[in-house]
Order: structure tokens, then C-alpha cells, then sequence
């Protein structure tokens, strides 16, 4: 009898372990509920460490899935019945589908910057996320002040959302130190008079190549660091943003003016995900991702045999780490379904 896969979710992980499934030759069905698989990569311009396109790595992932998968965009799953040993999905199209393991690859959403009403995103002009900066570089549109003006001064606040208690996110983002590193040269690239500020709690920059960037952003691109958090922010009259800025190096109240201030907001839990799992009754951490079987040893498993987990469904993760994570799950699942 024919085994299928069906996986929900058709970001880096989600298609990385499509494809790595149909080249061990099982049949998979991936659900995708936009129009088109890639996900948030979609949106993102050049990636860290090496600032390559990101369209290189998304180019590749849809090449690897080829014609070996049936893809379904467009469909978003409205019940999950689990049998003894398959599952029925239940679409919102009014289809059905039955497989025989299933896996979640719902990936994340963004922080909503507007919940952090001190830094004034939606209120100020200025004032944006990374993710809209990262288009902007993405879709080539000039990187201007709203008002049309060349910024001279440029700050990142870093921790948007993530390790931010009032916020309810303990965690780290992981990824969001080296993306304020990669875009704060990405401006001095194009504005090397510009003056371009990070205001950090720490810099995480973990891994291979991070560090580099960091003594790059320093030595060669004269971005300053500075240890400290934003406190509040208000807008000049001629749309400049004012900050204030506790310096917990020196524990001196600082005052400073930009003319763009980018808010590096986090990763939090897909309402999606969160939903799926209730259907599925998955455990979920304090932090609302889901948990796997096993932290170290099962860690694209679940509790539920034949449902399994990849990418940032569990966390922050990096592309490069969602790649092999969904390898992982992808050799698990195959395994899985040999024994049935
Ligand atoms: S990666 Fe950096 S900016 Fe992101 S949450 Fe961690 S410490 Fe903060």
C-alpha cells in the first residue's frame, strides 16, 4: 500500500523535508495556505553571514521539489481526525485527505512592534521593523526617510519582543543580533556618511561567521554598539525620532536623535501552529512552541506516533538550521513508516 506524508507548511522546512522524503521515495502531499511555497524567505533580500540572495537559496529549494510532489497551495486544514495508525484533514476547500504521517512545519510569526508602544511603530513615521526594511532592500525602493530624505542617522533597537518579560517572551530569537548586524551594513553600504547605532541587551552572535561580521560592522563600517536599552521614543517635529536610552554599561541616561530607527522584532508561535496542535493534543512549552518527544534525542518526534515536528514550529531557528532539522525529520518519518 502507497504511504503518505502529509506536511503542513511550505517554508524552508516544509519543503526541505518534501523533497527529502520523495527522494527516499515516499509520496507527499505539502499544504501550503498562500499562494506560493517559500514562506518568510520569500521576503527576506540578502541572508547572514555571507549576505548572499536569498532568492539562491529558495531558487535551490524549489528545484530540489521538482515534480516529485504534489503541492497544494491555498489550503488551510480545518480538522485533523487521528485513526489508529493514519489521519483524516479536513480542508477548507471542503476536500479531505488521509495520510499516514503528517508533519508540522507551520514555521512563525513576527512580533507585532505595535505591542511595544514605547518605540512608537504605527505611530511614527520612522519608525519600521526589520522584516519592512528587509523589503525595501529586497524590492530596491530607495531607502529614504518617509519625508523622502537620505537618513544621516540610523539606530536598531534589538530584543523587539523576544527576551522581553511584559511582552510574555522569555526567549531568545537567536537570529535577530546578526540580522541588525547585516542590515546596519547594508545602510552604511549605501550611506557610508550615515551615522548607524545598535542598541543592545547582548550581542548573540552564535554562529559560524557571526563574529566575523560583528568586528566587520566595527572595524571596517564604524557602526557603534551600544549597551543599552531604549526606554522611549517621540517624534521631533520634523519627523526625526527621539530616543531615550538607559546605558547599562556606564548607568547614564542617554538622549539621541535618528532619522530611521529599525525595530529588530523576534519570532513568536503561529496561531496556526498553536491551533493544529490542539487538534492534534501536542504538548506546548511555557514559551507556546511545541515541544518534541525528546529535546536532545527525538527532536523532530512528538508524543503522538506518526506526527512529527520541523523548523521554527519548535523555536527561533535559523535558515540553515531548519534546513537540517527538516533532513532529520524527513529520515525519522521515512523510518517511521517503514514500520507500519
Ligand atoms: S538574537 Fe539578539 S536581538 Fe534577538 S532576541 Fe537574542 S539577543 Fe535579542
Amino acid at each position: 500500500m502507497t504511504r503518505t506524508t502529509v506536511i503542513i507548511g511550505g517554508g524552508v522546512a516544509g519543503m526541505t523535508a518534501a523533497s527529502r522524503l520523495a527522494d527516499l521515495g515516499e509520496q507527499v502531499i505539502l499544504l501550503e495556505r498562500e499562494e506560493q511555497v517559500g514562506g518568510h524567505l520569500r521576503n527576506w533580500d540578502r541572508l547572514f553571514p555571507n549576505r548572499r540572495p536569498g532568492y539562491e537559496v529558495l531558487n535551490y529549494l524549489t528545484e530540489e521539489l521538482g515534480s516529485k510532489v504534489d503541492i497544494r497551495c491555498l489550503q488551510t486544514v480545518t480538522t485533523i481526525f487521528s485513526g489508529e495508525r493514519d489521519f483524516q484533514l479536513q480542508l477548507a476547500s471542503g476536500k479531505s485527505l488521509r495520510c499516514d504521517a503528517l508533519l508540522l512545519a507551520t514555521g512563525f510569526d513576527l512580533f507585532d512592534a505595535r505591542r511595544k508602544e514605547e518605540y512608537g511603530y504605527a505611530i511614527y513615521d520612522n519608525v519600521i521593523t526589520s522584516a519592512e526594511l528587509e523589503e525595501l532592500f529586497r524590492s530596491g525602493a530607495p531607502i529614504t526617510t518617509r519625508q523622502g530624505k537620505v537618513p544621516k542617522r540610523v539606530g536598531f533597537v534589538h530584543c523587539v519582543g523576544s527576551r522581553d518579560e511584559k511582552a510574555g517572551n522569555l526567549y531568545c530569537s537567536k537570529v535577530c543580533c546578526v540580522t541588525g548586524v547585516k542590515q546596519a551594513i547594508e545602510i552604511k553600504e549605501l550611506f557610508p556618511e550615515a551615522e548607524v547605532f545598535g542598541f543592545y541587551m547582548d550581542l548573540r552572535m552564535f554562529d559560524r561567521h557571526f563574529e566575523e561580521m560583528y568586528y566587520e560592522a566595527q572595524q571596517k563600517w564604524d557602526i557603534n554598539f551600544l549597551r543599552g536599552r531604549v526606554s522611549e521614543c517621540a517624534e521631533n517635529q520634523d519627523q526625526s525620532i527621539v530616543l531615550k536610552i538607559e546605558d547599562t554599561l556606564t548607568s547614564r541616561p542617554l538622549k539621541m536623535t535618528v532619522d530611521l530607527l529599525v525595530l529588530l522584532v523576534g519570532f513568536v508561535p503561529s496561531p496556526e501552529t498553536l491551533r493544529l496542535a490542539a487538534m492534534l493534543d501536542l504538548p506546548v512549552g511555557e514559551d507556546r512552541f511545541l515541544e518534541p518527544a525528546d529535546e536532545h534525542t527525538k527532536s523532530t518526534l512528538t508524543v503522538k506516533p506518526g506526527v512529527f515536528l520541523a523548523g521554527a514550529v519548535k523555536g527561533p531557528f535559523s535558515i540553515s538550521n531548519a534546513i537540517a532539522d527538516a533532513g532529520t525529520a524527513a529520515l525519522q518519518i521515512h523510518a517511521y513508516l517503514k514500520t507500519l
